[in-house]
């Protein structure tokens, strides 16, 4: 697999990944996925309101 650059949608930082798990939001810490959490949730809130109720 190959290791590709890319900046934390957060912070900025920049952070490597490798390119099969590349998304267009990446975090360089949970710390800064949790301060983006509310962002995120909308966009995938229903693929996991099933999961949640079920
Ligand atoms: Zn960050």
């Amino acid at each position: 697999m190959k290791l590709v650059e890319t900046k934390c949608a957060n912070c900025g930082s920049s952070i490597h990944v490798y390119e099969d798990y590349l998304r267009d939001e990446m975090y360089c810490t949970l710390n800064c996925m949790k301060s983006d959490s509310e962002m995120v949730m909308v966009k995938e809130s229903s693929g996991f309101a099933s999961v949640n109720l079920a």
